[in-house]
């Protein structure tokens, strides 16, 4: 039983918004360490009390899962730190993630009636101490499943789309086989996401949680090859099928001299980092070429991750080269704030126009133009407009490209009847349904790229929209035996 917090809300208005400790900045641009340490336990239960414990709590509204957030919080004000991260996982599977990387700024908390004249409430920091101090003490138990079904489900795709439908869908009772085609789960989680933001440990003490529900997970094993989408329904006996195979195909800018050596994908630099461990080179066996000078293209948080990930590898000089202004940057305010600090150097409103070769076909410099913002474009921003005569060349060895990803084809291209967009997204309707019945479709394959709570929101309706699907087959089925 949670008591009432002791503050009148005047009282609670008059303390600041905590804020995190984090590894100082030039020893960390050196490291892979984690960034932020998050709060500890005073500044989480000061922080809880600035809460108001609103009777209409917007900041649930602008939750894409819907916490319980005021609910949670009046449990870390009774310290009781356990029961506040069960009440989370009600909602959300993976706490310790989403405390770590959702973009608390442009959600909850933009939402919280405390940031209309003050500070919103640290809600992120807070979900992080509680998720982070269960695994610290190994207080975790899982959920009783009480319900039992007979119907195997398939998953394709680790990432968090694939992980929440999978839990949600275990909790329910059913057998849930989770198809991988990487060695390791998680997805961008683990391939795309550096350590310094978050640690591998912690995404696989998440995945161990959701093994213990009974999931069981085959990792190397790419559908629409090692076995197609109609051999799971017609020789494997699934009953449904969730593809949350995400967009992990990179797309390139089309200008000159993008096959020289020296150019990547930020999917393809950050694969060999991440996932490869080609930061311990020669001790792994995957390189990763790092010049003096390195230049990343985009203004999200791939382009953001890719060129701290260049730094920590030795660059002396990192860009970051965006063609807008600081303002519309996709990435989060707290990721562009933390590369400053570490001495990324933002050039913006600038336009690469071709990559400069060396006379050994690798990469010596980038030509640019500035550029300056005009009319709205169909994005609602203001599109950038080139100036003209402001060309110039930056001397850099390495370039990244991370100006956008679409999904691979593989299943769609292999599964007869599933509709697909321009774009190369699956066709859903609101429930992740797709064209075929029994398919169902989420996260980034089906919006292209956008966020983890995103993705884990597809991945909570497509597990509702399945229990529905087969309760009313199954009832179906009883009704003409
Ligand atoms: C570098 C980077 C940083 C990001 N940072 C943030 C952030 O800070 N905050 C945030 O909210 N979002 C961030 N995002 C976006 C976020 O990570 C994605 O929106 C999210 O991971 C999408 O989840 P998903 O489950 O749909 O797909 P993914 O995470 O892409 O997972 C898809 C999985 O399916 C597997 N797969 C693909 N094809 C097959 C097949 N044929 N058979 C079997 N398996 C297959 C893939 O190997 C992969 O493991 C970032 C993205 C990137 C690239
Ligand atoms: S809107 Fe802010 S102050 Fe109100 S309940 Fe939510 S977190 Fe607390």
């Amino acid at each position: 039983m949670s008591t009432i917090n002791p503050l009148k809300p005047s009282e609670r208005m008059k303390i600041p918004r905590q804020e995190p400790l984090e590894q100082d900045a030039a020893a960390r641009s050196v490291n892979f360490l984690e960034v932020s340490f998050g709060f500890d336990m005073d500044r989480t239960v000061t922080e809880a009390q600035r809460c108001l414990d609103c009777k209409t709590p917007y900041c649930v509204d602008g939750c894409p899962v819907g916490i319980d957030i005021p609910g949670f919080i009046k449990l870390v004000i009774d310290k009781d730190y356990v029961g506040a991260v069960r009440k989370i996982r009600e909602a959300n599977y993976l706490p310790a993630i989403c405390g770590r990387v959702c973009p608390q700024e442009t959600q909850c908390e933009e939402l919280c009636v405390m940031g209309k004249k003050l500070t919103p409430v640290a809600i992120g920091k807070m979900e992080r101490f509680v998720a982070d101090y269960e695994m610290r003490e190994k207080l975790f138990t899982p959920p009783v499943i009480r319900d039992h079904r007979e119907e195997k489900v398939a998953v394709v795709g680790s990432g968090p789309a694939g992980l929440t439908c999978a839990a949600e869908l275990a909790q329910k009772g059913y057998k849930v086989t989770v198809f991988e085609a990487l060695h390791a789960v998680g997805g961008v989680l683990r391939y795309g996401i550096p350590e310094f933001r978050l640690p591998k440990e912690i995404l696989d003490i998440e995945t161990e949680r959701i093994k213990a529900l009974g999931v069981e997970i085959l990792t190397n094993f790419v559908v629409g090859r090692t076995a197609t989408i109609d051999e799971f329904f017609d020789e494997w006996g699934f009953s449904a099928i969730f593809l949350a195979t995400g967009a992990g195909t990179p797309t390139f800018m089309g200008i000159p001299g993008e096959s020289l050596s020296g150019v990547y994908s930020a999917n393809e630099f950050l694969t060999r980092v991440n996932l490869m461990g080609a930061y311990r080179f020669p001790d792994y066996d995957t390189p990763i070429r790092i010049g003096r000078q390195v230049a990343v293209i985009g203004g999200g948080n791939t382009a953001m991750d890719a060129v701290r990930t260049a730094k920590r590898l030795g660059a002396e000089e990192a860009y970051l080269i965006y063609r807008r202004s600081r303002a519309e940057m996709p990435a989060r305010q707290e990721e562009i704030h933390h590369a400053e600090q570490e001495g990324i150097k933002l050039l913006l409103l600038t336009n690469p126009t071709r990559i400069i070769a060396d006379d050994q076909n690798w990469v010596a410099g980038i030509e640019c133009q500035k550029m300056e913002l005009g009319e709205p474009d169909e994005s609602g921003r203001r599109r950038p407009v080139a100036v003209k005569g402001s060309e110039f060349v930056l001397p850099v060895q390495t370039i990244v490209e991370a100006i956008g990803q679409k999904p691979n084809p593989i299943i769609q291209s292999t599964t007869p009847g599933l509709s697909t967009s321009k774009r190369g997204t699956v066709v859903t309707d609101d429930g992740q349904k797709t064209s075929r019945p029994g398919i169902f479709a989420g996260g980034d394959l089906a919006r292209g790229g956008a966020t983890v709570i995103l993705a884990m929101r597809d991945g909570k309706n497509a597990a509702a929209a399945i229990h529905t699907y087969l309760t009313d087959r199954r009832s179906s089925t009883t009704d003409h035996a």
